[in-house]
């Protein structure tokens, strides 16, 4: 390790022998595209990941790890894909020695998040996961541990805060447009038919609250710029017979920040709802849809119009070549594993406080 360091040194490569990837290593030149590999081919990523990766310019899909193997061949004939870039969940570690794969992006049920991201991290890979991070704040930590332990970077994969309209938002929020914020007002919500998936299992890491739940919290933080201190919050579901033992259907919560900032957030597997409001000393600022994969926009007072138009999926390849970017050059990324932390921290403040029908303090 020592006389790499050295030979790196004396080559001028500085900057390379912060992060030991194959990236970096392979042939002293630096890539222009990171190969990505899918870890789980359900929804996300059969209609919008793989898909905005035929968009991307900074990374490509190279591989693909899944349980099924019709859908690997499905995929390997779709995308053009190697065998050799092909695992399954028993012979996924092996991926390290495959010099293809420079990114694992776990798109898994978030029970799974936990052991597929530090799995991948300890095969020597970047890794990207889907929200919610994982289910517990102590298995965000391992999963931020072991990449850090591994030098490897980790991203969660918050795609509206590589979208332009809502960087609009929060930038006009931070300039004081609106003046000191009072109260936001945060929702997401969806009718779920399915009766029988992971999102109703909670040990599966089912429950609107982690769901959908992430994206209203999102607002609520983004818009204040702060972390809340306290929280009290309810939870309901009007399909007792698929919502049952603690698995919530329907959450609200209010929570309060340092400057005395309110934020009301709702998120609901039973009812379509999309928006972000928020009221400062200044004015108000309302976006709808907030969280979509496209048309997301809005207006402020003072005549500002937020409406930054693309369609489906752009808004997927632009958060994976952000990303890719930031990797390419060395940088932090820009939704670390650390955000994702703090938004499982409040989710499981929020489910003590329904539970208990306290208030629950963060601090
Ligand atoms: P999905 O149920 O459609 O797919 C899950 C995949 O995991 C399937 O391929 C399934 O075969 C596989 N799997 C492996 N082991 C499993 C097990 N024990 N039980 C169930 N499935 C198992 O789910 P999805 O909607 O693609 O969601 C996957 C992840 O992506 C979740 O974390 C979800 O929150 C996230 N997601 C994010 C967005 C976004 O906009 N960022 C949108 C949708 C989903």
């Amino acid at each position: 390790m020592a006389s790499r360091r050295i030979f790196l040194q004396q080559a001028g490569l500085v900057a390379a022998s912060v992060a030991y990837s194959p990236l970096t290593l392979a042939g002293w030149q630096k890539k222009d595209r990171l190969g990505i590999a899918l870890v789980g081919l359900g929804y996300y990523s059969t209609d919008l990941l793989a898909p905005a990766l035929q968009q991307t310019k900074k990374c490509y899909l190279a591989g693909i790890v899944t349980g099924t193997p019709s859908k690997a061949e499905q995929w390997m004939k779709k995308y053009n894909l190697p065998e050799k870039n092909v695992y399954n969940y028993q012979n996924f570690d092996q991926i390290a020695n495959n010099k293809d794969i420079d990114v694992v992006y776990v798109v898994l049920p978030p029970s799974m998040h936990r052991e597929y991201v530090i799995r991948a991290a300890n095969a020597g890979k970047h890794v990207w996961c889907e929200k919610p991070m994982a289910i517990t704040e102590r298995e965000c930590q391992d999963m931020i541990d072991a990449c850090r332990k591994n030098k490897q970077k980790l991203a969660i994969g918050y795609r509206l805060q590589h979208e332009p309209n809502t960087k609009q938002y929060v930038k006009l929020l931070r300039d004081g447009k609106i003046g000191k914020i009072k109260t936001v007002n945060c929702a997401a919500g969806y009718v779920e038919n399915r009766t029988n998936h992971w999102k109703q299992k909670k040990e599966l890491g089912g429950g609107v609250m982690y769901d959908m739940g992430v994206y209203s919290l999102q607002g609520a933080r983004l818009a204040t710029g702060e972390e809340p201190i306290s929280l009290t919050a309810e939870q309901s579901t009007s399909r007792p017979e698929i919502y049952k033992n603690g698995l919530d259907e329907t959450s609200v919560a209010r929570l309060v920040f340092p400057s005395g900032a309110v934020a009301n957030i709702r998120t609901s597997f039973g009812q379509n709802v999309n928006y972000l409001k928020v009221v400062g000393e200044k004015g108000t600022l309302n976006m709808e849809p907030y969280s979509a994969y496209a048309g997301v926009k809005g207006e402020a007072t003072g005549g500002i119009v937020i409406d930054h138009p693309y369609q489906v999926p752009w808004q997927q390849a632009n958060q994976m070549d952000d990303d890719a970017d930031h990797i390419l050059n060395n940088r932090a990324m820009p939704v670390p594993g650390e955000e994702g932390l703090k938004d499982i921290r409040i989710v499981e403040a929020i489910y003590r406080a329904a539970k208990s029908g306290q208030s629950v303090k963060l601090t």
